[in-house]
């Protein structure tokens, strides 16, 4: 570790809450796949400060018009309206094929936001006060107290009881599970598409047309939650499009800002007509000049580039390097995933995170998922060489755990 990194380090540790487990490497620039750190290294980012840059560091066009922003207004209130406001919630609703856009400053908010719409639609409905959300184990939606309370995993939830009640955990891609936790007051069903942070676990499609049938039956609202994988991540602008199954609320955020801290909760006319009023939710910051500025440009960069068509095209080149080294180390037991969302699972003699931390000392950035899990999230402009170098550099750093 080099001096500059040290010192950095030493400074931060000392006034900040140990929540996180760092890596020893300090960023200070970079261009398009590569990041540089205050010692001058290049690294091969395949991570994209977890699926936030969708566009690389330092997209020229997308910097202008952040610059831009800076120049003219950062922050009105949501008592006025401003251009940008409208310009992001006209192309989410585009993109997303949904009506209704709530700005928001972070995807645990989109998700709070959804689960009290949720719950505003049935208290209309219903006229009563008890309903009650079905999600799936090994989820994630958020650190909050309302999206922790449906996050599937125990170890992030135990320490913070008594959570939200009335949440009920279904086996996902189970759809009798999901029937059998149904009640007549459940308000609504959410859970991810491709699962992220729980081990890259895409959903069947009889998982997410069942779901949706039994939705509408039973007057349940669908909550897809796209904070990881929307945004052409996965080769289309959402996930669930290539299942020709829509939600009845969407939540996004991560690349939607394309660095920017913001997030929303997209929902059907139906769901906007038949939820929150005026007065019912709020945000001093979600939604102002510079971030929405950020959602529209980056929701237009998306477009005008076709990245959702690029990832599709690339996904199969990105795939066969993982399919290489599944191949090759037999510890690697498979790789799963949809366009740029991947992971290797691999056998519990060698732990992801130690594979990670060594990539990262040979210049690739890599994330962890649940389930000994190497996760790649690269950004969308990722090219056919981009797959060559992170495959030779992952066959150097695994021949040094396949003895
Ligand atoms: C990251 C993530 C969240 C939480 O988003 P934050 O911006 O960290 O609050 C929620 N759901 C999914 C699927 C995520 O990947």
């Amino acid at each position: 570790m080099g001096e500059k990194t040290e010192k950095l380090m030493a400074a931060a540790d000392e006034h900040l809450i140990r929540v996180y487990n760092r890596f020893p490497v300090a960023f200070s620039g970079g261009k398009g796949m590569y990041l540089t750190d205050v010692e001058g290294k290049q690294y091969l980012d395949f991570a994209s400060g977890i699926g936030v840059n969708a566009f690389g560091a330092n997209d020229e066009e997308f910097t202008k018009a952040i610059r831009d922003q800076v120049g003219k207004v950062l922050h009105t209130s949501n008592l006025y309206y401003h251009g940008p406001l409208a310009e992001a919630a006209q192309r989410l609703s585009e993109v997303s094929g949904l009506d209704k856009v709530f700005f928001t400053n972070s995807g645990a908010e989109a998700i709070e936001g959804a689960l009290k719409t949720a719950k505003r639609y049935y208290y209309n409905r219903m006229g009563k006060n008890d309903a009650e959300v079905i999600a799936m184990k090994h989820s994630f939606h958020g650190r909050t107290v309302g999206s922790l309370s449906v996050t599937g995993t125990d170890e992030y939830r135990a320490p913070f009881y008594p959570l939200m009640s009335g949440v009920a955990f279904a086996d996902f891609n189970d759809l009798s599970s999901v029937e059998e936790a149904v009640t007549d007051r459940t308000c609504a069903i959410i859970f991810e598409p491709l699962q992220g942070e729980g081990g890259i676990h895409p959903a069947t499609k009889e998982f997410m047309e069942g779901v949706r049938k039994l939705c509408d039956e039973k007057g349940i609202l669908l909550i897809f939650d796209e904070i990881q994988c929307g945004l052409g991540r996965t080769g289309s602008f959402y996930t669930f499009q290539q299942y020709g199954v829509r939600p009845d609320i969407l939540t996004t955020a991560k690349a939607l800002g394309g660095g920017l801290p913001v997030g929303a909760f997209v929902v059907t006319n139906d769901v906007a007509e038949n939820s929150l009023k005026p007065g019912d939710h709020g945000s001093t910051y979600g939604g102002n000049p510079l971030c929405t500025r950020a959602v529209a440009e980056s929701l237009k960069l998306l477009k005008e580039r076709n990245l959702p068509g690029h990832v599709k095209e690339l996904a199969p080149c990105f795939e066969a390097s993982l399919e290489k080294l599944t191949q090759k180390f037999s510890f690697v037991k498979e790789h799963r995933g949809m366009g740029y969302m991947q992971g290797l699972e691999l056998a519990p003699s060698v732990k992801a995170i130690d594979v990670v931390k060594k990539a990262l000392s040979k210049g690739l950035i890599l994330l962890t998922a649940e389930g000994n899990v190497v996760r790649m999230l690269p950004p969308l402009i990722a090219e056919k060489e981009d797959f060559d170098r992170m495959e030779e550099i992952l066959a150097e750093v695994m021949g040094d755990f396949a003895e």
